[in-house]
């Protein structure tokens, strides 16, 4: 099957600091892998070069068949959804003006935004101000953003991070039904108990390298794994 993300050998050393050290990784269409790791294991490296964003230091990266960074790179990065760690939002706009205001930078077609919301739970809040909508909400809107276009593949880099439970579980069921149409989503996280149900396979990072990838269960079983990433599965519960 060809991988939509393909990651072979990729190291990415920040003066002295490796960001990544030989990192292979294969994401295919339709599958949901979670990027799971400690503060600086790497996970926003990796989706900073699947962006485009910066340059292997050795190895190569490729999405949709090119390098993001590349001549000929635009083509596959327009087909790449973002959700960064902690998007800002313009609070005197409302929720549709903001998404049209993305979609004109992204140059996509000015689709029907008021789907976009309603894809992730907001269509009631379309015309209130972004600045009184709730941590979650602004999460959601986000979401929505990286949406715009139909990209072929999601990167949502902590998309949970900071919210309460409620909103947490909002942000999954957004995820899960992105997932069920068939959507290639990268997730990146801390919270590794939460993401088991929400992700086919987990890959991950410690201070830059891959220690395993596969299905949760079937890394829980693996010895070789240090102390200090506990493979705690936990589902999230909202009450
Ligand atoms: P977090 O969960 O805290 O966001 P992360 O897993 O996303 O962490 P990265 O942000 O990819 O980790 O950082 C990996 C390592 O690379 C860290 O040691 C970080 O300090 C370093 N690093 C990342 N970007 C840069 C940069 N532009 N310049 C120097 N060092 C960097």
């Amino acid at each position: 099957m060809n991988a939509v993300v393909a990651l072979d050998a990729v190291s990415k050393n920040y003066g002295p600091v490796a960001a990544l050290e030989s990192v292979s990784l294969d994401l295919v269409a339709g599958e949901t892998v979670a990027l799971a790791g400690h503060n600086g294991a790497g996970k926003t490296t990796l989706m900073k070069l699947a962006l485009g964003l910066a340059r292997p230091s050795s190895g190569t990266i490729r999405v949709f068949g090119q390098d993001p960074a590349g001549r000929h790179g635009a083509r596959a990065r327009r087909r790449v959804g973002f959700l960064p760690e902690s998007a800002a939002f313009h609070g005197a706009m409302t929720g549709l003006e903001l998404l049209a205001f993305y979609a004109r930078l992204k140059r996509a077609r000015v689709e029907p935004l008021e789907e976009l919301l309603e894809r992730v739970g907001l269509d009631h809040a379309a015309n209130r101000r972004v600045g009184t909508y709730s941590k979650g909400m602004r999460q959601r809107l986000a979401l929505a953003q990286a949406l715009i276009g139909e990209p072929g593949l999601l990167l949502l880099d902590e998309p949970t991070s900071g919210l309460d439970p409620d909103s947490r579980m909002q942000v999954y069921d957004t995820i899960d039904r992105l997932r069920a149409e068939g959507s290639t989503i990268l997730i990146s996280t801390h919270a590794l108990a939460e993401i088991e149900s929400h992700a086919d396979r987990v890959a991950l990072l410690h201070r830059g390298k891959l220690l395993a990838a596969g299905e949760l269960q079937a890394l829980r079983r693996k010895a070789a794994l240090p102390s200090r990433i506990t493979l705690v599965v936990r589902p999230c519960h909202t009450e």
